[in-house]
Order: C-alpha cells, then sequence, then structure tokens
C-alpha cells in the first residue's frame, strides 16, 4: 500500500533503497523520503481523508510506512482553536491556536514524529529504540516505546524540567541524563547508534521521523475547511517541524487536495539560542552555533540540524524571524493562559511572544488567517513560571475569614482603580 519510491540525497541526488539510513554515502547530505505523487493524487481525496478515524494517519498515503500503521492510533487531529480574545489584544482579525499541547499520549508535537518513528521501527524489525531529546521527545518514545513492547534507551542533557524527567521515566525505560546541553547529548548518540545498532528515531531513522512533522500542516489545512493560512509561526530547534510544515502545504497542492498561495512561514526563537532568527536579521548565509542559555529547554539547540533549511523555506515563503527574552515568554505563557484557557510551555510562549513582535512591526497583516502553533504543553514546565504567579491566599476554613480576604481584596481593586483614574486623568 506505500508511495514511498525510496529516499534521496538533498545533497548530490544520489537515489538509496528505503533503509535505516539517513546520511549519503557519496556526499553525507541528508537523505529525504520520495514518494510517486501521481500515484497519491489518484488517491486520496478530501472526502476520503475526512472519512477516517480523528489520528494522524487519516493522511497515510502521504507518510512513510510500507504496511498498516501499528503506532499513533490516538496521535494528532489537536485542536485548530479560534483564539478570538487573543486576536482582540494583538489587533488582529483571524488567528488560531494549532494546540499540540493536548496530543496523545505525551501533550507535544512530538508525538506525531514518533508514531511515524515507531511505526518504521517496527517494519524494519528493531526491538530496541531510543532517541536523543530535549526531552519531549524522550517522552514521547518512552510512552510509544511502552504500548509497542519496544526496548527502550533515552539519551537527554542533565539539566532538564522535573516534569520533562519524570515523563520519560514513568514509562520505565533506561534513561541517561548526559553532562552537557543537547548538542553534546546528540554527538554521543551518533556515535552509539553506529555501535549498537538500535533505532535511534531521530538519527538513523531521521527521514521517516521528519514526516511524521507534516501532519501538522495538514491538519491546519483540513480545520480551516482546506483553506491555506495567510501566515504561521513555527518555534525552531533543530529545525525539523517548520520544513515539514512548508512540506506539508506543497504536497497538498500538488495532490490536488488545496489550492491558493503559500502561507508565510516565519520562525520563533528563544534569545539565548537563536541560531537561525540571528542569520535572518544579518541576512547571512551562515548560522553560526551558539551555546544555548534560555528557559525554553526544549527548542535549546544550539546548532540546528536542519537549520538550513528553515533559512531556505522562511526566505522563500517571504516570511522572518523574531525571537523573545525569558521575561517575554513567561508573559505571553500568561497571555495565552488568560485569553484563551491554554497552557504551554516556554517553547510556546516564544512562539506567541514572536507573533506580538511580528504583527507590531507590520510583518503579518492582521486581516489575513494567522496560525500560532502551541507545540508543548505548560504542565511539563512548572518551574518556568511559578516566580510570575500570584501566589494562593491562605485562610482558615471559616466564612468571616474569607470574607475579610473578599473585602480585603475588593477595597486593594477600588482603590487600584481610582489610582488608575487619576492616572489617567
Ligand atoms: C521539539 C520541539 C519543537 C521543535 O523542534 P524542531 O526540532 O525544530 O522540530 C518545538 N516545540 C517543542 C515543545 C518541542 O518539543
Ligand atoms: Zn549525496
Amino acid at each position: 500500500m506505500g508511495n514511498v519510491t525510496g529516499l534521496r540525497c538533498l545533497g548530490c541526488g544520489a537515489d538509496y533503497q528505503q533503509a535505516p539510513i539517513y546520511v549519503c554515502d557519496e556526499c553525507f547530505g541528508p537523505l529525504e523520503v520520495r514518494y510517486d505523487y501521481d500515484a497519491i493524487a489518484s488517491a486520496v481525496s478530501r472526502e476520503l481523508i475526512e472519512s477516517r478515524p480523528r489520528n494522524l494517519w487519516r493522511y497515510r498515503e502521504l507518510l512513510p510506512i510500507d504496511g498498516e500503521p501499528t503506532i499513533g492510533p490516538y496521535s494528532g487531529c489537536t485542536p485548530l482553536v479560534k483564539a478570538d480574545r487573543l486576536a482582540r489584544e494583538l489587533g488582529v482579525d483571524e488567528l488560531y491556536i494549532k494546540d499540540d499541547s493536548v496530543n496523545h499520549p505525551t501533550f507535544s508535537y512530538k508525538d506525531r514524529v514518533v508514531s511515524v518513528a515507531i511505526s518504521k521501527a517496527i517494519e524494519f524489525g528493531f526491538t530496541t529504540v531510543s532517541c536523543a531529546s530535549t526531552g519531549n521527545l524522550a517522552n514521547s518514545v518512552s510512552a510509544h516505546a511502552a504500548r509497542a513492547g519496544l526496548d527502550c534507551y533515552i539519551f537527554i542533557p542533565d539539566n532538564l524540567e522535573q516534569g520533562k524527567v519524570v515523563g520519560s521515566s514513568i514509562y520505565g525505560p533506561r534513561t541517561v541524563a548526559v553532562r552537557g546541553n543537547y548538542d553534546d547529548v546528540n554527538r554521543l548518540c551518533s556515535e552509539i547508534a553506529d555501535k549498537y545498532g538500535w533505532a535511534f528515531v531521530n538519527i538513523n531513522l531521521r527521514p521517516y521521523y521528519t514526516e511524521g512533522a507534516k501532519t501538522y500542516g495538514y491538519e491546519v489545512v483540513e480545520q480551516l475547511g482546506w483553506r491555506l493560512p495567510g501566515h504561521i509561526v513555527v518555534p525552531t530547534a533543530g529545525g525539523t517541524i517548520l520544513p515539514k510544515i512548508a512540506k506539508s502545504f506543497d504536497e497538498m497542492r500538488t495532490t490536488g487536495l488545496v489550492e491558493g498561495d503559500t502561507p508565510k512561514i516565519y520562525t520563533a526563537q528563544a534569545a539565548g539560542c537563536a541560531p537561525v532568527v540571528r542569520a535572518l536579521h544579518e541576512e547571512s548565509k551562515t548560522i553560526v552555533p551558539v551555546k544555548p542559555d534560555t528557559i525554553a529547554k526544549s527548542i535549546a539547540i544550539g546548532d540546528p540540524a536542519d537549520g538550513y533549511d528553515v533559512l531556505d523555506v522562511v526566505r522563500s515563503s517571504g516570511g522572518w524571524g523574531e525571537s523573545a527574552t525569558d521575561e517575554e515568554i513567561v508573559d505571553a505563557i500568561q497571555q495565552l493562559a488568560r485569553c484563551e484557557g491554554i497552557f504551554t510551555e516556554p517553547a510556546g510562549g516564544v512562539t506567541l511572544a514572536a507573533t506580538r513582535k511580528l504583527i507590531e512591526q507590520g510583518r503579518i497583516a492582521g486581516d489575513e488567517p494567522i496560525v500560532v502553533s502551541i507545540t508543548g504543553n505548560g504542565y511539563k514546565t512548572l518551574e518556568a513560571v511559578t516566580g510570575a504567579l500570584e501566589e494562593p491566599r491562605v485562610i482558615d476554613a471559616r466564612l468571616r475569614d474569607f470574607d475579610n480576604l473578599f473585602e480585603g481584596l475588593h477595597s486593594n481593586r477600588d482603590q487600584e482603580m481610582v489610582g488608575a483614574k487619576a492616572a489617567a486623568g
């Protein structure tokens, strides 16, 4: 049933048969999955897709598996939330949150790429799966491996949030915390992948894994009523999801599922780890790796593997990039929660803070549909915001105590309003 015709090197164009490989023997360029798009175009239709169960495999013709999917029966099909209160605060007409903070089973966009990678690992006959991760990928690989009954090794930096660590360990993998940052972890894992022959979802299965990210874009289009948005803002860590969203839009046009202009695509990074945004701002052809220093740990990758793809896609779409300081990240997390009842982790704060700047700069037009990509859940990273929030008021279980508190809060508020009026007048 598969439509994959093989792998092709993006550097020199050499063709390969499907295998758990990720770099070209000739030129060390990255490999990408190739499809028979004519076959896909005659197989798919909007009606067929809409008739299928609400999970990411409803787009299976465009995903790189050959048999029936075995993993991810509840992943994907996350809400596209029309964010009217937030739109009003930002001064724009039509704003949507694509909310992967409620993805299944581990509350981030990584459940998409892992569903595809582990289905593929099972097709290839692997019995051990692994990954180098900033946290969310580890959570997802651990959970999916548990469900599939596979052995699992997880490699993470030694400074992650407790929610991200426990969010893997609970599923029973072997977790290895490496002293250093993600880039150190990743370098070690490339050597381990070569030596141990495991399925590293984001190393030797990378060509298949990254394809899972396309489902984020397919869903946006389907949920907009088979329409392309005008603008989409996407966080960048290693640079997987942003170019794959662009690819998803191209494929939907190639196969006749949607028509219209390519949306403008914008990258968002934390100010403490913004090598791609910096290259955009400096109009540079090269990405200079950085040492990350930000509360947005899930996207703290100083040397992004697919950073150049991000640059190409952003530039050719007519988009741009912005970064956000830790303070702006926390403020944006709170704004999203306050306006829309959605609690995102720092990566989502980065994306919203960047969106705000892009609107203020006039780069994002307020009268075209805008999609803000929320990719992870705030319950995993409570440390990031606790210091910024109002502490609970502690009282005894007596009505009089609450009456006093309520009165106090009210007279405070009245005073604040009197003060505000005086200041305004
Ligand atoms: C992994 C991740 C991203 C994006 O990573 P890419 O490597 O650029 O695809 C964004 N947000 C969250 C929460 C993540 O975990
Ligand atoms: Zn090559």
